[in-house]
């Protein structure tokens, strides 16, 4: 009996088109991607290398280069032949997440694992997931109220974080706006495991959280995180979930211009904003957070050599936030240098991966005496009379 023969190359080359990867078809290896790429300031990465290998049906799949993309859309935003790379690079992740080929590194598969159980990283307990909200009298969300306020996973239980949850509160109940939360029935919003690879994960995290707004008739969310902004904004409608999405940002500007809040004490600092990559160059959100700062009275406005579209990602997203990354080759503390370089006194973010990573290097670089990293709400509330 003849024995039937299977291509490996071919094998591999079809699995990443089934998982979504057929992106990698239309790529004529200019280069550009590899040029552009974040990771080349710190070591060799090259994801054109990557798309030629996919075209060849050659992906290693147990190369440390599978799990490097951060999803920070510069490449994509560049490429000339419209490579939609993010997708593949998830599609490699999700043969390897999926399929059990290769190791998932530790602290990604542990960190997949909390979501999957308990509906954060953390792997805290899911009754706790309100706790930051202790003392504020943050009322639970009902249907007719203005807005749903989603603060995501970093803000609702990492403990140098939950400050931004709670100045967010103070803020919308300081305007008067009728918000409400949703508490421990909030889980992750799924955008970065999905970006790791963990489809299912980020499926059933989606049909959660899409269920639980219908079910209190929630019409706007207001959310801190960019990668909750893309997620419900541009990702849970084709899942059936369709509601108005705010970032905080844009909603603090349109409370700011309406007048509801009014922001008159002097913050007499230069402040730096760094501009998040799910804002910014996957959302072309880049204005309201400067408009917020720039009526901030007393605030000089500086920018980064790289902003706006250009901005140099701060390494944390697609699962990177919880991926182990050698000192040497962390974006946040070139970010870092770059902003006492410019005579930043503030380092102003709008993303919760930001906001870890930024102080993170400030810590371990010793810059506390001379630059604080704050969140944008920090600072509103702060100018807030
Ligand atoms: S920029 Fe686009 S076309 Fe050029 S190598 Fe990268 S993926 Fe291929
Ligand atoms: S999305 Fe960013 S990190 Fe990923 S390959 Fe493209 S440029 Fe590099």
């Amino acid at each position: 009996m003849a024995t039937k023969t299977l291509n490996p190359y071919t094998e591999a080359r079809d699995i990443l088109v089934e998982v979504g990867g057929e992106a990698f078809k239309s790529c004529y290896q200019c280069g550009t991607c590899s040029a552009v790429c974040p990771w080349n300031l710190v070591r060799d990465f090259s994801p054109r290398r990557l798309m030629h290998e996919a075209q060849l049906g050659l992906s290693s799949f147990d190369s440390e280069d599978t799990w490097l993309c951060v999803s920070c859309n510069a490449c994509v935003q560049r490429c000339p032949r419209g490579v939609e790379i993010i997708d593949v690079m998830r599609s490699l992740r999700r043969t390897v997440a999926g399929l059990g080929i290769a190791p998932v590194p530790d602290s990604l598969r542990i960190t997949a694992k909390n979501i999957t159980g308990v509906g954060n990283p953390y792997g805290e307990p899911e009754d706790k997931r309100d706790e930051w909200a202790s003392g504020l009298d943050v009322k639970s969300f009902t249907s007719g109220m203005e807005v749903l306020y989603f603060p995501g996973c970093v803000p609702s239980y990492d403990p140098d974080v939950k400050v931004v949850a709670r100045t967010v509160a103070a803020i919308l109940k300081r305007a008067g706006v009728d918000f409400g939360i949703i508490g421990n029935q909030e889980k992750c919003c799924g955008e970065a495991i999905r970006k790791a690879g963990f489809e299912d994960t980020f499926q059933s995290l989606a049909g959660h959280n899409i269920a639980a707004f219908r079910e209190r008739g929630v019409k706007t969310i207001v959310v801190s995180s960019p990668h909750c902004y893309h997620t419900f904004k541009n990702e849970y409608p084709e899942l059936g979930g369709e509601f108005e999405v705010l970032h905080i940002t844009q909603y603090l500007a349109s409370l700011i211009e309406s007048g509801r809040l009014k922001l008159t004490r002097e913050i007499n600092k230069k402040v730096i904003y760094s501009d998040p990559c799910y804002l910014g160059r996957h959302n072309d959100v880049y204005n309201e957070p400067r408009r917020i700062l720039e009526s901030i009275p007393g605030v000089e406005l500086l920018e980064f050599p790289e902003n706006r579209e250009y901005a140099i990602c701060c390494g944390g997203g697609a699962g990177r936030i919880w991926m182990d990354t050698p000192r040497e080759e962390r974006f946040s503390d070139i970010r870092m240098e770059q902003a006492v370089e410019q005579g930043a006194e503030i380092i102003a973010v709008a993303c919760p991966y930001c906001y870890l990573n930024y102080r993170d290097s400030m810590l371990s670089m010793d810059k506390s005496e001379v630059l604080q990293v704050k969140d944008i709400a920090e600072l509103v509330a702060e100018a807030m009379e």
